[in-house]
């Protein structure tokens, strides 16, 4: 599997688990009985879902010490924009290491999630559209979030509040009417991807399952 750790707010400690089960999703396994009248009922909920893609864009961060994810939605609930902390292109060798007044500080040269979310969004503008972040947005991502016509946003670890950054960008966001609230997941645990799982399992699908006679069915 990509990642599993135990699930927490506080990022910080390294403690979240977000696992989506796509063995489940992509090879129709299960075994249980199922509604085929009404449909599914463990399906995975659409903010559990844009607030686990933030948390899988996360993982291609070389940032050692934190990755951050980032991901835009409209109001149409459809991903417009997503972005993970990362050197600006062409400066994929510089440092990511902390080295306050010196060339070799990261923070002189990282784009962070957001502005990456932002600047890869696939629509002309982003108003009223929310973003989903894994870290509550520094005061540089605020001042981009707000001009960018983002209304609200929802946050996973606030492990920052305690900072004149964090402070900074809620009096900003407060100011400029943006709603932030922290991220209440439905499901704390989410699989992600486990493909030795994936092919075992497939080789144990049995023809019980309920749902496989309606997929024998020929058209007339
Ligand atoms: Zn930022």
């Amino acid at each position: 599997m990509l990642f599993t750790k135990n699930y927490s707010t506080d990022l910080s400690a390294g403690k979240y688990y977000i696992y989506i089960s796509l063995r489940r999703i992509a090879m129709d396994v299960s075994t249980e009985p199922r509604n085929l009248n009404g449909g599914r009922e463990d399906v995975l909920e659409q903010s559990d879902y844009f607030m686990a893609t933030a948390f899988l864009t996360a993982q291609q961060s070389r940032d050692p010490c934190t990755q951050v994810g980032a991901v835009i939605v409209n109001e149409r609930n459809i991903i417009v924009g997503i972005g993970h902390n990362k050197m600006p292109n062409g400066c994929e060798n510089f440092p990511w290491s902390k080295q306050k007044k010196s060339l070799k500080d990261k923070h002189l040269y990282v784009c962070h999630a957001e502005m990456n979310a932002i600047s890869n969004k696939n629509m002309t503008d982003l108003k009223n559209c929310t973003i989903y972040v894994t870290l509550f947005p520094c005061n540089e991502c605020a001042k981009i979030i707000i001009q960018s016509g983002i209304r609200t946003i929802v946050y996973m670890s606030d492990k920052n509040a305690y900072t004149n950054k964090t402070r900074a960008s809620k009096m900003m966001f407060d100011a400029a009417g943006v709603t932030y609230s922290q991220f209440e997941p439905k499901n704390k645990r989410i699989i992600v991807f486990d493909y030795d799982e994936i092919n075992r399992k497939e080789e144990e699908v049995t023809p019980t399952d309920s749902c496989t006679p309606a997929k024998k069915i020929r058209p007339s």
